[in-house]
């Protein structure tokens, strides 16, 4: 699951994205201090930054240059008061990958957070793999044994998530979220339709249903 590492001191705000976060398919993990977001954003377990400027310990900027200083490219994205413009361009020069002035709309930040984890997921990985079935994420060209497949935007777009979390079930909920940007079922079965497509176009046992929880790929 993709993990969202959130840097902020106001817990009104903090527990609010990270509540929505989590109801969008991201595991979150809160820190109220610059010290312990940057050891946190160093571990290696998370895929993107959510950091607040004014900090008790030291402050993002601060927190953003150690960063980079030590090669990280975490996607980070800087929460900053609107007014702060000035602010907002350091950060950006600093290495920031965006900014989110605050007071934000939950889809606002939602929609910044997903372009920035498909960027950094393009540049770390332009080709996702599960046998003999390969996904090129510059070309959006699926390849099943090494033949072409035409894949539609949005069966793309399943597929890829599929071949992100192989071995893994993905719930309706999570593809509806993830694939459709939609935070609730909208009482289709937009999900299963989709994925039959993917079954006749990839293949027929690619795809498992586990029964009362969602689909799977085989890896
Ligand atoms: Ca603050």
């Amino acid at each position: 699951m993709t993990s969202i590492l959130i840097v902020e001191d106001e817990e009104r705000i903090s527990g609010f994205v990270s509540k929505g976060l989590r109801a969008a398919g991201y595991s979150t993990t809160v820190v109220a201090e610059g010290d312990e977001g940057l050891a946190q954003a160093l571990s290696g377990s998370h895929d993107l930054v959510l950091l607040d400027i004014g900090l008790p310990g030291i402050d993002g900027f601060e927190v953003l240059r150690r960063l980079r200083a030590r090669d990280s490219r975490l996607p980070v994205i800087l929460l900053t008061a609107r007014t702060a413009v000035a602010d907002t361009v350091a950060g950006l020069d600093g290495g920031a990958n965006d900014y989110i002035p605050k007071p934000f709309r939950f889809d606002e930040l939602l929609a910044r957070v997903r372009s920035r984890l498909r960027e950094a997921g393009q540049v770390a990985t332009p080709a996702l793999r599960a046998g003999d079935l390969s996904l090129d994420l510059r070309t959006r060209r699926a390849e099943v044994g090494g033949a072409s497949v035409d894949l539609s935007a949005r069966e793309f777009a399943l597929a890829e998530e599929f071949l992100r979390h192989p071995e893994q079930v993905l719930s309706r909920e999570q593809l509806l979220s993830r694939v459709w940007g939609l935070d609730f079922d909208p009482g289709s079965n937009v999900v299963d339709v989709y994925v039959r497509y993917l079954r006749n176009k990839l293949g027929a046992d690619r795809i498992e249903t586990v029964r009362g929880m969602g689909y799977r790929l085989r890896a």
